[in-house]
């Protein structure tokens, strides 16, 4: 039996046979440059070489630490072939007389390469080959272009491991026989873990190399909670994870009470409680759980599973459909945000080289007018059907609320000379995920009708940490003294301009902050299906005067580390006081 100690970004325990994902071979297209633009593109494969090679180093780090020197030189010599002058020499010689993109090129003077290896009668030789289509793909990678196929769902309930998988490949595989997620990279809001608590399976990030080298078929225990993967485990573990699992349950079944009952604190004070979905399959589950309606539909898994661009009377049958499922229960509809690490090439949104910085959220959306008006017109459409609103991501500044307005108006025009029934009207709000919609919230909160804040985005951008990226996700501080003082200046000038204001961000589904938020005087707090119940319960314990003066105090910490401290040791309190009152009750 190993362990293997990641990142815990999906709480629960799973046991079951690894299904590999590799990810799909990359196909570069070949595109002709102006000669003005060759050194763009040697600069391009200068960058995504860097990026290999920092991966390969970082894993054979790793296998030789874990599995000794022997695995960690496999990979070494990997690095030799990036290093390699001839690789540099014919890509660049490739890239300046042919003209053509950097990617293209590269994967020319590796498949002449390969040929070369492969007329030569030495077995060493040929094996270097698979070095070679390794280290291609890596590289591939880097630049991410070229069609990718999707994965293959597992035939029989799996824990799905992989390097990585994009938000696309993981809606693609769905919730059908995944009983877990295993990953090399991401950190706890990257979207993989997102979707695994969605979908409410456990899953384990930032392996760094220790879930693509597990064997498919291997069994592994995952313990989603502490962020640990035991694999090949023992009886005794084997029994512990099944008897973990079934604790899930009864803990579940105890707080579905709760289903049909506000979230309202014993003092009066009103939180409203909404899940936050993907995919049309999750509003069940939210359902279940007692959601009061959706906070946050990310519209553009929709795309993702439908493959290529849905049209307006695709787009509005799917949300119709939700819409209607949610009996008059508000459904929040986000306009697609893509970009970032959701990346998808039928929609023309590539990887760019500071993707999160790039061109992703309402940005795309406007620069995408006819694709953007086409969505808005179909959730007018769909609202029909019950309740619904809109929102945009990503907006840093009145120009882009007022031009996505702009959009939704003509939307409404050309429905109304379309005659297609619609609602008009529908209220307009904006996520709050950039650090300038925070400092401009009082100029943004008269023009819209809503805020909800983001906080994954907001704490990336804020504390300069890719939400991606595991090596800092250690940095990912919720209780930051700038994320709070963030979070109470955007709900302060919500409420100064008579709107309400929201939270949606995955810091929604921790139980020890759920009396933070609350006192921090969110009016609705959005999170997935499963921790919908545990924070509802948080709100009907705590009077709201004491969840005020926790937030008073955290105020006044100057760390992460004396806020969590604090917390901590006060929960632990309020828990042994809780514990008291009952007995003598
Ligand atoms: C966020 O940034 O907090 C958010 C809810 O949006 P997403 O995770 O889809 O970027
Ligand atoms: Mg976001």
């Amino acid at each position: 039996m190993r362990e293997l100690v990641g990142i815990g970004a999906s709480p629960g325990y799973a046991l079951g046979p690894v299904h590999t994902i590799r990810l799909a071979t990359i196909v570069p297209r070949r595109r002709a440059v102006a000669v003005k633009d060759v050194p763009v593109e040697i600069e391009r494969f200068r960058v995504a070489v860097e990026r290999a090679r920092e991966q390969i180093r970082e894993l054979s780090d790793r296998l030789s630490s874990e599995l000794g020197a022997d695995e960690g030189a496999i990979l070494a010599s990997q690095l030799l072939i990036l290093e390699d002058e001839m690789v540099w020499d014919a890509t660049l010689a490739v890239i300046r007389l042919e003209r053509i993109n950097a990617e293209a090129a590269f994967a020319r003077t590796v498949g002449d390469l390969a040929a070369r290896f492969l007329e030569i009668e030495d077995a060493t030789f040929r094996e270097r080959v698979n070095d070679l289509r390794d280290v291609e793909q890596r590289v591939l990678r880097g630049f991410a272009d070229g069609a990718v196929a999707g994965p293959v769902p597992p035939p029989v309930p799996s824990v799905i491991c992989s390097r990585n998988l994009t938000p696309s490949d993981t809606a693609a595989l769905g919730r059908h026989n995944v009983l877990g997620f295993v990953m090399d990279e991401g950190g706890n809001t990257s979207h993989v873990a997102i979707l695994a608590r969605s979908l409410g399976v456990p899953a384990v990030v930032g392996l760094r190399g220790g879930a693509a080298a597990l064997a498919p078929g291997q069994v592994v225990a995952v313990d989603g909670t502490e962020g640990r993967v035991l694999v090949d485990p023992d009886e005794e573990t084997r029994l512990r994870v099944g008897v973990l699992t079934r604790q899930q349950v009864v803990v579940n079944e105890k707080l579905a009470y709760l289903r049909d009952l506000p979230a309202v604190s014993p003092d009066g004070r009103r939180v409203h409680m909404m899940a936050n979905i993907e995919l049309p399959v999750e509003v069940e589950e939210a359902l279940a759980r007692g959601a009061e309606g959706i906070g946050l539909l990310r519209t553009e898994y929709l795309f993702f599973q439908h493959g290529t661009i849905p049209t307006e009377d695709e787009q509005t049958l799917v949300y119709t459909e939700i819409v209607r499922r949610m009996a008059g229960r508000p459904v929040i509809f986000r306009t697609l945000d893509v970009g970032g690490d959701k990346v998808s090439d039928y929609l023309g949104a590539k990887r760019e080289y500071n993707p999160f910085l790039g061109w992703r959220g309402i940005r795309f959306s406007l620069a995408n007018r006819v694709l953007f008006k086409t969505q808005i017109k179909a959730i007018y459409r769909a609202a029909t059907a019950g309740s619904a609103k809109l929102m945009f991501p990503m907006i840093t500044g009145l120009e882009e609320l007022r031009q996505a307005r702009e959009v939704c108006a003509e939307a409404m025009v050309e429905l109304a000379r379309e005659g297609r029934p619609h609602a008009p009207d529908l209220p307009v709000g904006i996520m709050i995920e950039t650090p300038s919609a925070v400092l401009a919230a009082d100029l943004l909160a008269r023009e819209c009708d809503f805020f909800s804040i983001g906080t994954n985005d907001l704490i990336q951008y804020t504390l300069a940490m890719d939400r991606g990226n595991s090596r800092v996700s250690y940095l990912y501080r919720p209780l930051h003294p700038a994320v709070l003082r963030a979070l109470k200046r955007t709900i302060d000038a919500a409420h100064e301009a008579g709107i309400w204001a929201g939270l949606c961000g995955e810091m929604s589904a921790e139980t020890r902050l759920a009396e933070v938020l609350f006192g921090l005087g969110l009016d609705e707090i959005s999170t997935h299906g499963a921790a919908l119940p545990k924070i509802k319960q948080v709100i009907r314990w705590t009077p709201w005067d004491e969840a005020r003066s926790v937030v008073t105090h955290l105020m006044t910490m100057r760390t992460a580390d004396e806020a969590d401290a604090w917390l901590a040791d006060y929960i632990a309190t309020r828990k042994r006081e809780r514990v008291t009152e009952g007995e003598t009750a």
